[in-house]
């Protein structure tokens, strides 16, 4: 079916609690695998190409694949920008094709990442597209594994979202609850409490960034608490590059990249499916579908009020 956008789909989530599995594609292989997961699963899926990925193929590039896949899917994909860095990236996702966006100012001071997303927020709206925005800042543990004290720093705070959501009118919102980006290891609890007193102050559907690095049982406390979207990079990367190390030494003779890039993409389709079952969103494309048909968020009617004669 068509590409849809992440409005309805995330709105229903957060009614139904449960979320949906954001998936960051990097290649081919990748992108086929999670729409192919989501399909055995039967469950509604979120692509998402990052600022990365973008510098590695183009956005346009990567718009192509999942496009042309998500027509032939039997279940509604989302093509999501994760992490726009500034203006200009996410109006080129936009103009790119872009079903569902994100301007990450987390970095910015509080009143300048208001004005941009803001602004980001208007533009988005007028081509009948969503856009996620973050408030505080999931830490990036790239270099190892951050202290506690560090992660503390940065966490949201309900009152800092509330104001924040008030001022732009965003559509999602990613919140920093304890998780870092880029973990290898799942060794994070969730600050649950700290989820849902932010549920209780924000009325749109809540982000968790950095899902790679969470315990199963916490992500189930935190769907629970409040978030619908959940987001997984690290695992998928890791399953892919484990995947072409293991083919490889076993095969050293092995040249074709159609086989061991096969391969590789069963292990993610592998990894997809678990997570899609651990956020309890298996079976729920039909339904999600027709929550999205009656409730048309983006449905533009000509404003003829202003025309005079
Ligand atoms: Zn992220």
């Amino acid at each position: 079916m068509p590409l849809i956008d992440s409005k309805g789909m995330l709105i229903y989530a957060m009614e139904n609690k449960f979320a949906v599995g954001a998936f960051n594609a990097n290649n081919l292989e990748t992108a086929q695998a999670i729409i192919e997961a989501a399909e055995e699963e039967n469950a509604p899926v979120i692509v998402q190409i990052s600022q990365g990925a973008i510098d590695y193929a183009g956005e346009d590039c990567f718009f192509a694949i999942v496009k042309t896949l998500a027509q032939k899917a039997s279940v509604p994909v989302v093509c999501h920008l994760d992490h726009g860095v500034d203006f200009g990236t996410v109006i080129r996702a936009l103009r790119a094709g872009f079903t569902s966006l994100m301007f990450d100012g987390s970095s910015l001071p509080f009143e300048e990442n208001v004005k941009i997303t803001k602004m980001l927020v208007e533009i988005a709206h007028a081509s009948g597209v969503p856009l996620e925005a973050e408030i505080g800042k999931v830490p990036d543990a790239a270099k190892g594994p951050l202290s506690p004290e560090e992660v503390k720093k940065y966490l949201t705070t309900p009152e800092e979202a509330q104001e924040f959501c008030e001022k732009t009118g965003v559509d999602s919102l990613a919140v920093a609850v304890g998780s870092a980006h880029r973990m290898k290891v799942q060794s994070v609890r969730l600050d649950i409490e700290r989820i849902a007193n932010i549920r209780e102050r924000v009325g749109v559907p809540l982000v968790l960034h950095g899902a790679s690095g969470v315990m199963d049982e916490s992500v189930i406390e935190a769907i629970k608490a409040g978030i619908s979207k959940i987001n997984f990079a690290t695992e998928l990367n890791k399953a892919f590059t484990n995947a072409i190390k293991e083919k490889l030494q076993a095969e050293p003779e092995l040249v074709d990249v159609r086989k061991y890039g096969a391969y590789a993409r069963e292990r993610v389709k592998k990894v997809v499916k678990e997570k899609i079952k651990l956020l309890n969103s298996t079976g729920k494309a039909e339904e999600i579908m027709d929550f999205i048909n009656k409730n048309r968020y983006f449905e533009k009617k000509s404003d003829t009020s202003k025309i005079v004669e």
